[in-house]
């Protein structure tokens, strides 16, 4: 239980100040409520029951007095735990944000995306929403109960009894409603995972949904998963529905009672009608603060759930490891070793990669072709080290590339995936995600290589077209070429080009390649394809099936046999 906020103690180190404050507000503005109800008695005992004017109109004042204070306080106090609770949510959802940022494909594969968002966001408002509630109620509500059943006990030790006979009571009924919702609540933010997961899944996937008209399915999956979240958060909100009124009538029966002994007493003359009234008064606080001790437990309770969550995003270990002390990576040459690599994807039972030998010199071409399925994406992708290898050593330049820094490794390699991903912002901004400082001539002669100069200046706005989320307003050939542009910018060592020109014309794919020769041109290049001729001219080809190597030389040799 403990380690489920220990990481949080980063933050109260950072609010401590702020938060003593709003503790301090608070404590006054409880004091101002437990006077109250004595000052009442004293009016209505001292200063009404003898006609004495002047006497209530001090006590008045006084009353007036501390209840303007009171809200004084209430009102810094409620500044100062807003701003504590929501820089504290902001700084956690940054934190959370960049520790998901180092997160390997693996990790991301173990929580689901959509889970990662519902905790960077719901998850943080939960924990947020009792960092708030605790400044508000956190020892206002002791404060009152224990403060109103001392001040009953001033005014009447013996009914005094009474107010203190029902706090065990309470607890029962509190810790009872404690067990049953925990579970509820983490229940209820699986359920809102879920909901997530389907509305990104549609989101993704909108343009296949509506060819093949499967509305009503996305419809009925949504609305599956919506009645989930529904029912779960019901049960959670009935269980705390159930127990707050049952703590309202204990105390209710309490108050009953003092009626009930206090009329008694009056009717012989063993008590005086204002101190019924203050006795009242201070009953209805303890119920207050019982209802608030209630309230911010469940707070609490669902908080922990949120938390537990958080702890795990934070707990999870990168499986990219990055070495201690790496080798530097800055001038490669990029000659390319895979040795007996075997590779298998964490949640699968095959190797998708076996027994993998072959080497490049640095600047030579490698033409990878095979079916589909036959592991030749996978293949490139353990290049940049998105996932690393199961068994065996790839090496660049002779270097174990576990050894080296990640990110000099990956500012050395340029892929263009076999899906085409844009981002939203102008075509140029997007061919400079691969160099932020090259020029605007640069960017037009990568783009001309990649084929794309020429229908991007047929736009209105040029290089200044903004592409919206995706890359939605391009073809995809287009798409393509613009993805090709931002890797070739990025002037790498190793050049790699995962089917990059699936969506092209045949002719452009031939232009591309033509004008890639100059370019590439003591680049190591690897390229993956459909048809042979796309990788006739490179220096070697990989023929892959099946996750192994079954055909290895060059255009002449592989024909041959
Ligand atoms: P290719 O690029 O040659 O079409 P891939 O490398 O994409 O083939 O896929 C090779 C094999 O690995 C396939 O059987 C595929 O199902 C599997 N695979 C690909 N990506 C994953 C993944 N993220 N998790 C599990 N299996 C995967
Ligand atoms: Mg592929």
């Amino acid at each position: 239980m403990k380690s489920d906020i220990a990481y949080l103690k980063k933050y109260m180190v950072k609010y401590r100040n702020k938060f003593f404050i709003a503790l301090a507000a608070l404590i006054l503005e409880a004091i101002g409520d437990l006077i109250q109800p004595t000052i009442m008695s004293r009016i209505i005992d001292k200063g009404v029951k003898n006609g004495d004017l002047d006497y209530v109109l001090k006590m008045g004042g006084l009353m007036f007095l501390v209840t303007g204070l009171g809200a004084g306080f209430a009102i810094i106090r409620n500044i100062v735990s807003s701003t504590v609770s929501q820089s504290f949510a902001a700084d956690l959802r940054e934190d959370l944000y960049i520790k998901i940022q180092g997160f390997s494909f693996d990790n991301v594969d173990e929580f689901q995306d959509a889970s990662l968002i519902t905790r960077l966001t719901n998850d943080v408002n939960q924990v947020q929403n009792f960092a708030h509630g605790m400044m508000r109620i956190f020892v206002r509500a002791p404060i009152l109960g224990i403060g109103a059943i001392i001040m009953a006990f001033i005014l009447n030790p013996r009914m005094g009894l009474i107010l203190l006979a029902l706090v065990p009571i309470v607890g029962i009924i509190i810790s009872i409603n404690l067990k049953v919702s925990y579970p509820i609540f983490t229940r209820i933010q699986k359920a809102l995972d879920r909901v997530n997961g389907v509305i990104r899944e549609y989101l993704a996937g909108i343009r296949v949904v509506k060819a093949f008209n499967r509305f009503d399915y996305e419809r009925s999956r949504f609305k599956e998963v919506n009645q989930g979240l529904k029912d779960t958060t019901l049960k959670g909100m009935r269980t705390i529905a159930l127990f707050n009124p049952l703590v309202a009538l204990t105390v209710n029966v309490g108050i009953v009672l003092i009626l009930w002994i206090g009329g008694i007493k009056v009717n012989l003359g063993d008590m005086e009608v204002g101190k019924v009234v203050a006795f009242i008064n201070y009953m209805t606080q303890l119920l207050f603060a019982l209802v608030m001790v209630t309230r911010i437990l469940n707070m609490y309770i669902r908080a922990k759930a949120s938390s537990h969550r958080i702890r795990e995003v934070f707990e999870a270990e990168n499986t990219i490891m990055a070495k201690k002390d790496p080798v530097s990576f800055k001038d490669i040459k990029g000659s390319l070793e895979f040795e007996n690599v075997y590779f298998k994807y964490p949640n699968s039972r095959d190797y998708a990669l076996k027994d993998i030998n072959f080497s490049l010199n640095f600047g030579e071409t490698l033409g990878i072709i095979g079916p589909t399925g036959s592991g030749k994406t996978t293949l490139v992708n353990l290049i940049p080290r998105f996932y690393d290898v199961t068994k065996g050593t790839i090496r660049i330049d002779g270097i174990d590339i576990r050894d080296v820094d990640l990110r000099g490794l990956r500012e050395r390699i340029a892929l263009v995936p076999q899906k085409t991903l844009l981002f939203t912002g102008t075509i140029k901004e997007n061919i400079k995600w691969g160099d932020a400082s090259a020029s605007d001539e640069e960017v037009k002669e990568v783009a001309r290589i990649a084929q794309a100069h020429d229908f991007i200046s047929s736009f209105n706005e040029g290089y200044d077209t903004y592409l919206g989320q995706g890359g939605v307003n391009l073809s995809g050939g287009q798409k393509q070429r613009v993805s090709i542009a931002r890797a070739l910018i990025k002037k790498p060592s190793i050049l790699i080009l995962d089917d990059s020109t699936s969506a092209v014309d045949m002719i452009t794919e031939k232009k591309i390649r033509e004008g890639l020769k100059e370019y590439i041109r003591g680049i190591t290049t690897i390229l993956i394809a459909q048809r042979i001729t796309s990788v006739m001219d490179a220096d070697r080809i990989l023929v892959m099936d099946k996750g192994r190597i079954v055909g290895q030389g060059t255009h002449e040799e592989l024909i041959e046999s």
